[in-house]
């Protein structure tokens, strides 16, 4: 026998029981995005290389360690499979000039590739929805991508999602803020760890972001990057600090937040959990006004963020279980030459009025179809041997009638194939008795 291939570490399938709650969740998610009028838009999962080395930055986790990178070999492009969505989606608004006339409103969602240790809530394949506003300058578009999160976790019924804030300021200040910083980690070189004393130099905000256990207490002493902020970035700061303090929105503002990606300036925020362990952060983005003219577009502010699939449905499915399995309308019953001819013809004519049909395959007896029937969760058997084909009519059996054995034993009848529809319906709809 010959071995049986496993997938991919880190890349999962989802399989039924499980992915109920993803449809559910994706659902959830298109009736949200467009109740704040924004736009899909469909990106390839393959780019060229350079567009995230250039958009994430060298000195980050992702291009320095990340990214599955290949050179095509039929004709030797240098191509990457997406770790994130922002740079993909820069490509396109450039490309198509798609913000010239008026600011994009736009999202996406899909699987996302980072060659990361696989643990609980970290995968190599793994799924973000991605909202990205293009052509707004002032706070209230930020505020307004906050606030939508807010509502989508409602809309989800999680209640653990807390919100964390931060301004980055813009490049000057930063600049400012990185010699504080890489004057505060010098003191302490011989405790840094690998990364962090690679990232001294190079690109000591990262230093912040470190998950490192071991590292926590001197990134909690560090200088904060406010004192570096001038007037005009301590005023965008405040701008959305007041819509969320209008609305009723708690937040913390976290000193220590400046996100894994080199494109961020001014507004940052993320929305973490307690409830998943080490890996809480289930969405996260902010503002980048330099990455659309770094990209070789006109520049143009802009402001987005992403948000992991995987721990969101892990969330709802520790607080809601995975929903019910929801069983079809009509499991179609059929036995004999006759019936076998005028089966898929009805199947197709309660299809037409918009019910579910599973049609029973294989055969068998009445009886073993009648246990299909029920296990399959359906709400109605339609049931057509060859006497009942023959006089152009079925039998409608209620699958899940309340009350005793005798009652329901009496909850079928025969009914002519053109009559069925509309008998299902006044069942469905107006509460009729068969
Ligand atoms: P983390 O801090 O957990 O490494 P990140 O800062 O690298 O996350 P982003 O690039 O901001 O993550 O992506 C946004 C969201 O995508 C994260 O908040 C998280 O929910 C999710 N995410 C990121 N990487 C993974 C992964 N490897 N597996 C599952 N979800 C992920
Ligand atoms: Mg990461």
């Amino acid at each position: 026998m010959s071995q049986s291939i496993q997938s991919v570490r880190g890349m999962n399938d989802i399989l039924p029981g499980e992915s109920e709650s993803w449809e559910q969740f994706e659902e959830t998610v298109r009736a949200w995005l467009r109740s704040y009028g924004y736009q899909p838009i469909r990106l390839p999962l393959v780019e060229p290389t350079p567009l995230f080395t250039r958009a994430i930055g060298e000195v980050t986790d992702i291009v320095e360690k990340e990214m599955y990178s290949f050179e095509d070999s039929l004709n030797g492009e240098q191509l990457t499979l997406r770790p994130e969505g922002t740079a993909g989606c820069v490509r396109a608004v450039i490309q198509h000039n798609l913000a010239a006339q008026r600011p994009q409103r736009l999202y996406y969602m899909g699987p996302m590739f980072r060659h990361e240790r696989p643990q609980k809530g970290r995968y190599r394949q793994f799924n973000q929805v991605g909202v990205e506003a293009f052509g707004f300058a002032g706070p209230d578009i930020d505020a307004e991508l906050i606030l939508m999160g807010a509502r989508l976790w409602d809309d989800l019924g999680l209640d653990s999602v807390k919100l964390q804030i931060n301004s980055l300021g813009q490049l000057d200040e930063r600049v400012k803020y990185r010699a504080e910083l890489v004057t505060y980690f010098e003191k302490y070189a011989d405790q840094l760890d690998e990364d962090a004393r690679r990232r001294l130099h190079a690109n000591p905000l990262r230093i912040l972001d470190s998950k490192n256990p071991a590292m926590q207490d001197i990134i909690k002493g560090a200088p904060s990057l406010s004192r570096c902020l001038g007037a005009e970035s301590m005023a965008h700061f405040e701008g959305v600090q007041q819509v969320l303090r209008d609305v009723g929105l708690p937040y913390e503002i976290n000193p220590r937040l400046v996100r894994g990606l080199d494109y961020y300036n001014l507004t940052v925020f993320e929305w973490v959990t307690d409830r998943l362990g080490a890996q809480g952060a289930v969405c996260a983005g902010g503002r980048y006004d330099g990455l659309v003219g770094q990209l070789g577009g006109k520049p143009m502010p802009a402001c987005g963020f992403a948000m992991g699939v995987e721990r969101l449905v892990a969330l709802m499915r520790e607080s809601w279980g995975d929903p019910e399995p929801q069983g079809v309308d009509v499991y179609l019953v059929h036995q004999g030459d006759a019936a076998a001819r005028l089966a898929p013809r009805v199947a197709e004519r309660l299809r037409d009025e918009g019910l579910d049909v599973l049609f029973h395959c294989g055969g068998g007896s009445f009886k073993s179809q009648m246990k299909k029937a029920d296990a399959s969760g359906a709400t109605f058997a339609v049931i057509i041997g060859d006497d009942e084909a023959e006089a152009g009519e079925v039998t409608l059996k209620a699958l899940r009638a309340e009350g005793n054995q005798d009652k329901q034993d009496k909850k079928q009848k025969r009914v002519s194939v053109d009559q069925i529809a509309d008998e299902i319906m006044n069942v469905f709809f107006d509460g009729d008795d068969i």
